[in-house]
């Protein structure tokens, strides 16, 4: 806390992005960050840049602000990277990065292996969000910084249920609830509601999903041509991995997804026997033990087949 304080009383430029398809805790991380730094440092300019609003994160305080074509300044005295995992994740923001006097990384990706002069880099920490409050004076915390912050945990945690839940996660949740937020509509309309869309493609999934490795792992895959067909987009498509994970007697979830024609998303979760950020890293991606993704342009049969050899390989050395 003390040194970003330091950074930030020198800086008269600030600039803050996290990783390119922005989730919940990429969100609130980074307008929870830029609202407490527009409260704490008046006098500091603050940009943040998205490479998009997913609609379940509109209601946040800033988003209107948000620089979604990353133009910017030429320079800034101080660089936030939050809840990215490596420099690639940055997209365009990278340039900004670059340029910057002084950089700061905050995350949780245990692939990340520390890519800014300043480095807050904890695994355990169950969400950028969580170790954002944790970095901040919270006596400047207020309702719509309260609201980032709550829904970035609530979205990393699948609503405080994920073993990445700590109590300390539960306690610093207690302390934004009593800033006075409404928690079970920010839950309910940011988590649970889901359009019609997004209801048919989850249905598309669990219908033709398929079980392989004697039913230790469930699977399923989404082509372009059907998320076309119901009108979908791939932020429609949030969600639908950790439902797959529910599966009684599953060790592995695998979603993939067509992003363009020939090159797929990847989403894997475990249930704690596979460290699927491992093999994620294996494929050029990254992420958690028990969430991680990569995307892969090639063979999807021939890369699924190794995919689920080395998560085969991941379970045999567990008996
Ligand atoms: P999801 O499957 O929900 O897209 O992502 C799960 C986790 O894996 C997230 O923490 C996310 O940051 C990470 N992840 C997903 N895709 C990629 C990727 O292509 N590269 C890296 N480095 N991390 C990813
Ligand atoms: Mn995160």
């Amino acid at each position: 806390m003390d040194r970003i304080h330091e950074e930030l009383t020198k800086a008269k430029t600030v600039a803050i992005a996290g990783h390119i398809k922005p989730d919940g805790d990429c969100m609130g991380s980074c307008l929870g960050l830029y609202n407490y730094i527009l409260k704490k440092y008046p006098d500091v300019e603050v940009d943040v840049f998205a490479e998009a609003i997913p609609p379940a994160f509109e209601f946040m305080k800033g988003t209107d602000k948000l620089i979604l074509n990353y133009e910017g300044r030429e320079r800034y005295d101080l660089f936030f990277s939050l809840d990215c995992g490596d420099l690639d994740r940055l997209g365009k923001a990278d340039k900004h990065f670059k340029r910057a006097g002084r950089t700061i990384c905050i995350d949780h990706h245990i692939s990340n292996k520390g890519f800014a002069d300043i480095n807050y880099i904890r695994p355990e920490i169950s969400s950028t969000s969580e170790y954002v409050y944790e970095l901040i004076d919270t006596s400047y915390v207020d309702i719509p910084i309260a609201e980032c912050l709550y829904v970035g945990i609530v979205h990393d945690t699948g609503v405080f249920q994920y073993s990445c839940t700590s109590s300390r996660t539960m306690a610093v949740a207690g302390e934004l609830m009593d800033k006075g937020i409404d928690y079970p509509r920010l839950v309910d309309e940011s988590y649970y509601e889901k359009h019609m869309v997004q209801n048919r493609l989850m249905g598309y999934c669990l219908l033709n999903c398929q079980l392989k490795l004697d039913d230790k792992v469930v699977m399923a895959l989404l082509p372009k041509s059907v998320l076309d067909e119901y009108g979908g987009v791939a932020s429609d498509l949030e969600g639908i991995v950790a439902v797959l994970r529910h599966t009684k007697g599953i060790e592995v979830a695998v979603f993939i997804y067509e992003l363009n024609e020939g090159r797929y998303k990847v989403s894997l979760r475990s249930s704690g026997k596979v460290d699927v950020s491992v093999i994620s890293v294996e494929f050029g991606g990254g992420g958690h033990k028990m969430a991680a993704g990569y995307s892969v342009k090639c063979d999807i049969h021939k890369a699924t087949e190794k995919l689920l050899s080395m998560i085969e390989e991941q379970l045999r050395g567990q008996d």
